[in-house]
């Protein structure tokens, strides 16, 4: 069996005393390979850093992600872009927008999203999107960008399963990590009216921790949590959960799951 970890943040301070031991984890768990998007400027070199380290175990995303969209949010995106064109990564991401903390700058992370999915498009990679109440607005968005080769996840999905399907219909799948283990998630009748080749897992490590480490800080090896509760409300095995989606992943992201 083996698990891909499409979502963590594992280059941030949380694990800068254990970062060894959080990969030796996840390798135990069966976490194969661990997808890292970006954040922020300042987050490109500790990120490569990491990756650089464990080469065919970590792999770099380049993106802003909407939090970070503020005044200066044009000449952060020029670094990304010049960073893109000058290294390799996975992915476009983490891009999208985020109405829960802030509204000053959704006009903003909507322009800068907009951005990421030309960027996207132009190197022919995924694309790997933040919605937090805004899910309608950016569907609509990727409607009015799409072309044949645009595709990608809406990570840590949280939709109806009314979004999912309109999601699926783009040609993107869910990305599903630790809310499916909580209580009144609402996931449940989103799994129940899709299948397994449309997601893929993730844990947005080090937050969104699944039952039962849930409120602790969340990594990689808790992959295989996620995939259990899915299993439970798929009625079917961890290691189906495990095959379909580890292969979800390989192919959207063009991972060799063989090394
Ligand atoms: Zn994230």
């Amino acid at each position: 069996m083996v698990l891909v970890d499409t979502h963590a943040h594992l280059y941030l301070p949380h694990f800068s005393d254990d970062i060894g031991q959080v990969i030796n984890n996840a390798r135990d768990n069966r976490v194969l390979k661990i997808l890292l998007p970006n954040i922020d400027t300042e987050s490109v070199s500790p990120m490569l850093d990491l990756c650089a380290r464990f080469p065919d175990r970590c792999y770099p995303m380049i993106g802003l992600h909407p939090t970070s969209v503020d005044g200066n949010y044009k000449k952060k995106l020029s670094f990304l872009e010049s960073m893109a064109a000058n290294g390799t990564y996975t992915a476009i991401g983490e891009t999208g927008t985020d109405a829960h903390w802030d509204t000053d700058f959704l006009k903003e992370q909507e322009d800068s999203f907009i951005t990421h999915l030309q960027w996207a498009k132009k190197m022919d990679l995924p694309v790997v999107i933040h919605a937090r109440k805004t899910m309608d607005s950016l569907i609509r968005i990727i409607k009015t960008h799409k072309n044949d080769n645009l595709r990608g996840v809406f990570h840590a999905f949280s939709g109806t399963p009314r979004q999912a399907r309109e999601i699926l219909n783009l040609g993107f799948k869910l990305g599903i990590g630790g809310v499916v283990t909580y209580k009144n998630s609402g996931l449940t009748p989103v799994l129940e009216s899709v299948g397994l080749d449309d997601l893929v897992l993730e844990t947005d490590s080090p937050y969104l921790s699944p039952v039962p480490k849930r409120g602790k800080r969340n990594e990689s090896a808790h992959i295989l949590l996620i995939a259990e509760k899915i299993a439970e409300i798929k009625e079917t095995t961890v290691e189906e959960v495990a095959l379909k989606t580890s292969d979800n992943a390989a192919r959207l992201f063009n991972l060799d799951l063989d090394q």
